[in-house]
């Protein structure tokens, strides 16, 4: 593996989103993981922020404000990573408001759709392990597994949550600009996630670089976890092409995920300016 471990995680999900530690748990994990720069990054909200800033604080880590928003280029979900947004700021509230009322509104025609499948009562079983009642992909595929319909949530992707499987939901989210525009007006970097996850052909991903950067995004996520060390090279060289910035990120959503690790990650290569320069 070529993943290292590093001070720095940009990209990590607690509770208030589908990871698995409460945001008190987290920083206790990143204090035992040495990493001392962080950024939480949950779906769509940042209601784990306030929790975290003062055992932060207090055990000498640099907490980043974060934020992971869903949005749509081309008809792919692209997600965008905002860093160091101003949490308080009325529109970038509203904005994500709007944001959890299409993930509920969606979760129900996920809901309705297993039921039509003849599988009764998983969204109710979703949404009692979801925060605000809100279940996101995961937590139906948790409430799958719990139901004893798939063997474990793997399998519950494969046969029904993944796109184009039974039960998904095409969401109807802002477009990319627009997301990229929510964040910096809201004083952060916008980050687009995991450029190497969304099975796009290098020309296609070009393209899609190319429209991150016309609205106005700052930043590529070049070392994440589960980048191949060539989708390293090849991210790395398009943040020389296009002048942007690199971030790092393990996209940890907790230990039952074993392959991915709080704080590991494959090393920036040299040739690009990290994003915490402008942090
Ligand atoms: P959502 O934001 O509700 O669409 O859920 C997306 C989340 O589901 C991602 O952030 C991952 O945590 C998880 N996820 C997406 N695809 C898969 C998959 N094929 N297997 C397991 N987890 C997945
Ligand atoms: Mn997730
Ligand atoms: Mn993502
Ligand atoms: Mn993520």
């Amino acid at each position: 593996m070529q993943n290292v471990a590093s001070e720095v995680d940009f990209h990590l999900h607690t509770t208030a989103s589908d990871g698995e530690l409460t945001p008190t748990e987290l920083v206790e994990a990143a204090v035992q993981a040495g990493v001392t720069w962080l950024a939480v990054t949950d779906h769509d909200t940042v209601a784990a922020v306030p929790e975290m800033q003062a055992l932060c604080s207090h055990n000498g880590i640099t907490l980043v404000a974060g934020v992971e928003i869903s949005s749509r280029w081309q008809s792919q979900d692209i997600h965008v990573v905002g860093l160091g947004v101003d949490i308080g700021q009325p529109h970038f509230k509203d904005h994500l408001a709007a944001q959890m009322q299409r993930r509920r509104l969606r979760a129900l025609a996920m809901g309705e759709r297993l039921e039509k499948l003849g599988i009764q009562g998983v969204f109710q079983a979703a949404a009692a392990i979801a925060p605000q009642g809100i279940p996101a992909r995961p937590h139906f595929a948790q409430a799958l597994v719990d139901a004893g319909v798939c063997k474990d949530r793997k399998q519950a992707f494969q046969r029904y949550l993944a796109v184009a499987k039974p039960a998904y939901v095409k969401t109807d989210w802002p477009e990319l600009e627009q997301v990229v525009n929510w964040i910096s007006a809201a004083g952060g970097v916008a980050v687009l996630a995991h450029p190497g996850r969304y099975k796009l052909t290098r020309t296609k991903l070009g393209r899609l670089v190319e429209a991150f950067c016309a609205a106005g995004g700052q930043c590529l996520e070049v070392a994440v976890a589960t980048h191949s060390p060539d989708m390293v090279q090849y991210l790395a060289g398009l943040c020389v092409k296009f002048g942007l910035y690199a971030s790092q990120g393990s996209d940890y959503h907790g230990p039952s995920m074993r392959w991915v690790q709080l704080g590991k990650m494959p090393p920036l290569p040299s040739c690009c300016r990290p994003v915490r320069d402008i942090l």
